[in-house]
């Protein structure tokens, strides 16, 4: 099979031929019909994330067709849609998933980063993980709903009520979740880099009520802010845009340093948090949800061979929505074996 390989940190991607791997028991092999391209990805490129598998296959949303079963599986089918999420393997044993927190799980494993993920035209998940994928949408349109879109909800519900909430980056994950919060009755301020007004009108296209430069106050106090850039000065900027009470998270899984900033903008119980990967039950409320109320990503398509640029793209913040690796000659489930 065609795979794009990460050698080590710092270097391009390279195109190469593997064997397609065999699922092993509890495993599935599926056939990639597509795979997002996620802001972690460019993380572990970078070598800010430690300890990647290397040579590795990065993509962590990754929709496809089941395409055989290890031994023991039966949960889910040959020839059925599936999606693979970041969430690649919890103990079931340590106390965090006792507690009903696999996503803190101690010896978590994440797809495209300690497993090969799904920059390939086939991949191997454990099916406990995996996510019957919902009617309507093709494999394009889904692979961002498997981590822009779970990550992203999980982030949204640890903002809690808020009803002024501010999203700080309007990439992939931000144009997907403001979605859900105008469904929800929130109203939406949307914070890009300063001048970008491309992402500014396509937030206020989507329903943000305001859309202006990341370092702008918005016209009224927020609730809770939303942190999509991996940008540690935007979090004293967030602080200062909020209302007394309100939430700051942070939903990325490397940011840059914060600088220190006066206790005075923390006080009267404002809240800085992050968000830690997803359990399996946000992804399926997520799924259910997202199927409900039609959410749609706006994506723009890559060939596997240009993953790089790809890559690219998003690290110079020119892309509307999500990227995503699409593999044209794997969409038919009708010739599935
Ligand atoms: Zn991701
Ligand atoms: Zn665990």
């Amino acid at each position: 099979m065609k795979a794009m390989i990460l050698d080590a940190a710092g270097r391009p991607l390279r195109l190469a031929s593997l064997p397609v791997p065999k699922p092993a028991p509890g495993q599935i092999l599926v056939r990639v019909g597509a795979c997002g391209v996620c802001r972690t990805d460019l993380h572990i490129v970078d070598g800010e994330l430690a300890n990647p598998k290397l040579p590795l296959v990065l993509g962590h949303e990754i929709a496809g067709t089941v395409w055989a079963l290890g031994a023991s599986v039966n949960t889910l089918a040959i020839g059925q849609r599936v999606g693979i999420p970041w969430l690649g393997f919890t103990c079931g044993r340590c106390r965090s998933c006792g507690e009903g927190r696999e996503n803190l799980c101690d010896q978590a494993r994440f797809t495209g980063y300690q497993i090969d993920g799904g920059y390939a035209e086939y991949a191997v998940a454990d099916a406990r993980y995996c996510f019957g994928l919902p009617e309507g949408y093709s494999f394009q349109q889904a692979a961002p709903l498997l981590c822009a879109g779970m990550i992203g909800y999980r982030t949204l519900r640890l903002a809690g009520e808020a009803n002024r909430l501010g999203l700080y980056g309007f990439g992939a994950a931000a144009h997907i979740i403001i979605q859900i919060a105008r469904y929800q009755g929130r109203q939406v301020y949307a914070f890009s880099r300063p001048g970008d007004e491309k992402s500014q009108s396509f937030a206020r296209e989507l329903g943000a009520v305001w859309a202006g430069d990341c370092l702008a106050g918005p016209p009224e106090e927020l609730d809770a802010a939303i942190i999509f850039a991996p940008v540690g000065t935007l979090v004293p900027a967030a602080l200062r845009a909020l209302a007394k009470g309100g939430t700051v998270v942070c939903a990325g899984i490397h940011m840059s340093d914060i600088p220190s900033f006066p206790y005075e903008i923390l006080w009267q119980e404002r809240c800085v948090r992050s968000v830690a990967n997803l359990t399996r039950q946000d992804g399926e409320e997520f799924l259910r949800l997202a199927a409900r109320i039609g959410v749609r990503a706006k994506t723009a398509p890559f060939a596997l061979e240009r993953a790089q640029q790809a890559l690219d793209a998003l690290r110079q913040g020119i892309i509307d929505g999500a990227a995503v690796l699409v593999m044209p000659q794997n969409q038919d489930v009708s010739k599935c074996a």
